[in-house]
């Protein structure tokens, strides 16, 4: 097979693959400008590739878009799908072709308006725009699973201070919801319920690891979370993926949403940075006993915004390690105030 092509690799070792996307040329960096003019982004910039009317990097012309903004990333990680292509090599080396879509989805025209500071109808077109493009990728037969996310700040290796976020649809289901899978539908193989659905009611009864809460999805630092403000945001109602979402429960993962970002930001009065993605059933055809449609948001600070946790050494090689209680965590975030400190 051709090695130049998107294809992912097994390691036998620990039964897990990596994507490699050899073909992915120089992509455009503009992170390092947020570490520098991060408190006083312009509402527009003529450099910036996701700003409306600007050209993009080997890219078309942005239009003048007003809400959330998609288009294919210039960059893709994944490509369509090659006929000729097959599987290859000797058992130990293990490959295949991986296929797929890379997107990009802008939050809005705003260059500096980040998810806490816009409004909550704004968000929810945010999330509609998602949920639409859910359905379309999942609906396209060499997709089996889409992965929306949002990596927030340089730290994170965010490429482009723009608010944006992306979505890469691949034609395997990746490792994370893979690994998730297994243990969603052994519990309910062993207890007949599902997990999250369990789990949530437990975390809003004893509430001590809440950190947002509303009617339609709750969002709480899980009792083993390895990143030191990690947050896991579950719907409280049985659902599998974005498009079942009703138009009251898309208003209410819109508002935790808030909720988690701007105690996020308040911490330590900064842009918290993160990665943050949702967990949807795969789209492969398979049966998902137990899965239950969920986000994480993975921050990497730990005590201010210029000290991160790493994990390194024991935690690259034997198992994650922390220092602040998952209760303590939640407590903090619930400590500060609601409203964004750039808002007040
Ligand atoms: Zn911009
Ligand atoms: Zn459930
Ligand atoms: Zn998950």
């Amino acid at each position: 097979m051709n090695f130049n092509r998107p294809h992912r690799r097994f390691n036998p070792l620990n039964g897990q693959w990596v994507l490699v996307s050899p073909h992915r040329a120089q992509r455009p960096w503009q992170g390092q400008v947020e570490k520098t003019a991060e408190a006083n982004l312009p509402a527009y910039d003529p450099t910036c590739y996701l700003c409306q009317g600007n050209r993009r990097n080997q890219g078309a012309d942005n239009p003048k878009y007003t809400g959330p903004y998609v288009f294919d990333n210039d960059f893709p990680a994944l490509l369509p799908p090659e006929p000729e292509e097959q599987p290859t090599g000797h058992p130990l080396f293990r490959a295949e072709p991986e296929t797929g879509v890379c997107r990009v989805v802008c939050f809005s025209p705003r260059h500096d308006l980040t998810l806490p500071e816009m409004a909550l109808e704004d968000v929810g077109a945010v999330i509609r725009t998602w949920s639409a493009q859910t359905a379309e990728l999942g609906a396209r037969p060499e997709i089996g699973y889409v992965q929306v996310f949002e990596n927030k700040g340089a730290v994170m290796g965010c490429s482009n201070p723009h608010p944006h976020s992306q979505i890469w649809a691949t034609g395997q289901v990746p490792n994370e919801p893979a690994l998730e899978a297994v243990q969603q539908a052994a519990y309910h193989q062993r207890t007949g319920g599902c997990l999250l659905c369990d789990v949530t009611a437990e975390e809003r009864a004893r509430g001590e690891r809440v950190v947002a809460q509303n009617e339609h999805f709750t969002a709480f630092v899980p009792f083993w979370a390895v990143w030191p403000f990690e947050v896991l945001v579950t719907a409280n109602a049985h659902v599998t993926r974005l498009p079942q979402l009703s138009a009251e429960q898309v208003r209410g993962l819109a508002d935790v949403f808030r909720q988690v970002t701007i105690r996020y930001d308040n911490l330590f009065e900064v842009s918290f940075p993160y990665s943050m993605g949702f967990h949807q059933e795969p789209v492969d055809g398979q049966a998902y006993p137990g899965w239950h449609f969920h986000a994480h948001f993975y921050p990497p600070l730990l005590r201010s915004a210029t000290v991160r946790k790493f994990m390194v050494g024991f935690e690259m090689l034997g198992m994650p390690q922390r220092d602040l209680t998952a209760e303590t965590a939640a407590q903090r975030l619930r400590e500060v105030s609601g409203v964004h400190y750039k808002q007040r």
